[in-house]
């Protein structure tokens, strides 16, 4: 491997991204950044090179719809886009974190949410929530595993997989984290937020209501999960998954709003989430946008607005991990 360094520009875009994303999960920041411990800065020069060279570099300019995309609906474009996630990306080379040893995060499990016979929410223009959660899964997954990360989904095709089988995936895996991907629905169609959640047995009327249609298809009998919800207390790492969904949150924001400043943050928040009970670490449900709005349904159509969802999620659990490195717990 070779070393790299980055450069005086790349060091303070790299301050900026760091004391933002700390700006608002609402800490203090030293002026210099010295309170970093050398891994943090080591994964955030990672950080800094994936930006450099994954991130700006993607965008190339956009190709004149085809008279073949044309004929296709906006579900069959972003089923046909997944098959070019391995040209398009170009990989960076950052074996950087693997060579990094006493990482507390090796393996990182992602969730596609639904799948299958189980589409999830469904827009207007026919796009599918199972579909949107499965390409952004697979470009998470290529851009965590150039970070040098094993990464791992729960799915990589449109399957039907049990939330109870998601979890025991994550759990036979040694995942270290678990990041369940979702597209909301709402009945107000005028609107699209990002919100995160992380498991409580109880989470307040919206949130409930919420947590009863991702938690379709379940695997669990009532018995079970009744038992299931009497002792998850003491395993569910409640204030790990806290902090990793606040990290998440607050990057989505910030790098969505780039794009959409009419998404809203309606913050992290506890909730019943099947996929989330029986986890043994830090584990989140992410609902990065809405697909009841026409418009953001029209926005998911595009690569780059879904480039940029992957590219929220991807640095808030990097962020996250930066944390986690230089305040161990
Ligand atoms: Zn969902």
């Amino acid at each position: 491997m070779t070393s790299r360094k980055p450069n005086k520009h790349q060091k303070t875009v790299l301050q900026d991204v760091y004391e933002e994303n700390q700006r608002l999960l609402g800490r203090e920041v030293s002026v210099s950044g010295k309170t970093a411990k050398p891994t943090v800065m080591i994964l955030l020069m990672a950080l800094t090179i994936g930006f450099f060279l994954g991130g700006p570099e993607e965008k190339t300019a956009s190709s004149p719809v085809s008279s073949v995309e044309e004929l296709l609906s906006p579900e069959e474009q972003v089923r046909a886009s997944m098959n070019e996630i391995t040209e398009e990306d170009p990989l960076i080379d950052a074996s950087v974190l693997s060579q990094i040893y006493g990482l507390s995060v090796r393996t990182i499990m992602i969730d596609p949410g639904h799948g299958g016979h189980d589409p999830g929410a469904v827009g207007q223009a026919g796009l599918t929530e199972k579909t949107i959660t499965l390409d952004l899964a697979l470009r998470l997954e290529r851009r965590l595993k150039a970070h040098g990360f094993n990464v791992i989904l729960t799915r990589q095709k449109d399957i039907s997989v049990s939330l109870k089988r998601r979890t025991e995936l994550a759990q036979e895996n040694q995942a270290d984290l678990f990041v369940s991907i979702h597209v909301n629905s709402v009945p107000v169609d005028t609107l699209a937020m990002i919100e995160t959640f992380y498991f409580s047995p109880r989470g307040d009327a919206r949130v409930e209501a919420i947590a009863e249609m991702e938690n379709s298809n379940s695997g669990y009998s009532v018995g079970e999960w009744q038992s299931n919800l009497e002792t998850v207390g003491r395993t569910v790492k409640v204030e790990d998954s806290r902090r990793l969904a606040s990290h998440i949150q607050s990057a989505m924001i910030s790098k969505m709003r780039e794009l959409n400043p009419n998404l809203v943050d309606w913050g992290t928040r506890p909730g019943p989430f099947v996929v989330l009970m029986n986890s043994n670490v830090p584990a989140v449900l992410a609902e990065v946008t809405a697909l009841s709005m026409p418009e953001e349904e029209q926005h998911l159509m595009d690569i780059e607005y879904r480039k940029q969802l992957v590219r929220g999620l991807e640095s808030g659990i990097l962020s996250y991990i930066s944390e986690q490195e230089g305040n161990p717990t």
